[in-house]
């Protein structure tokens, strides 16, 4: 982990903040490729950022639906399969779900450090790792299609109430 303060979201930081940050960089970075941030993509990307823990598809439709849409599940599939595409969201495989990427457009393999209390999961992108891992399969002759790592455990906060119980 990189110095400095820790990545993982206190109770009382501004969400909102981290919520206009991401539809912010999703707009600039559409903008900058060409590609359209339509009201459903959009809407998406802004319930897998409610907070900071993955959301699942049928989740997300249920939401949605609960707010009067009526997407059919395809729609909401695709809207996420493009945000995946993008880079703006990871897929979380052992949750079946997704997270917001927290530097979208910026190429990276993410290590993905999910809490098994709480869910709340906090991505790193460590350039070594990401090496190491692909120099491993070059000499497998493998081909990496991608290299999400996902590690879970107990997070910051989660331990800090362990010790209080
Ligand atoms: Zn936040
Ligand atoms: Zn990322
Ligand atoms: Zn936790």
């Amino acid at each position: 982990m990189s110095a400095g303060r820790n990545p993982f979201p206190s109770v009382r930081h501004d969400h909102r903040a981290c919520v206009d940050h991401a539809l912010h960089d999703a707009e600039t970075l559409c903008a900058a490729q060409g590609l359209r941030l339509t009201p459903i993509r959009r809407r998406v990307l802004e319930l897998i950022w409610q907070g900071h823990k993955p959301r699942g598809a049928y989740e997300i439709l249920e939401q949605l639906a609960a707010e009067g849409h009526k997407p059919s599940p395809p729609t909401v599939y695709r809207a996420l399969d493009f945000l995946v595409e993008h880079r703006l969201v990871h897929r979380v495989n052992s949750r079946n779900a997704f997270v917001g990427c927290v530097h979208p457009g910026d190429p990276h393999a993410a290590q993905i450090f999910i809490c098994d209390r709480c869910g709340v999961a906090v991505e790193q992108s460590d350039g070594t790792l990401q090496r190491r891992i692909l120099r491993n399969a070059q000499g497998m002759h493998f081909l990496v299609r991608e290299q999400t790592v996902e590690i879970t455990g107990i997070c910051p906060r989660c331990a800090e109430h362990q010790h209080e119980a």
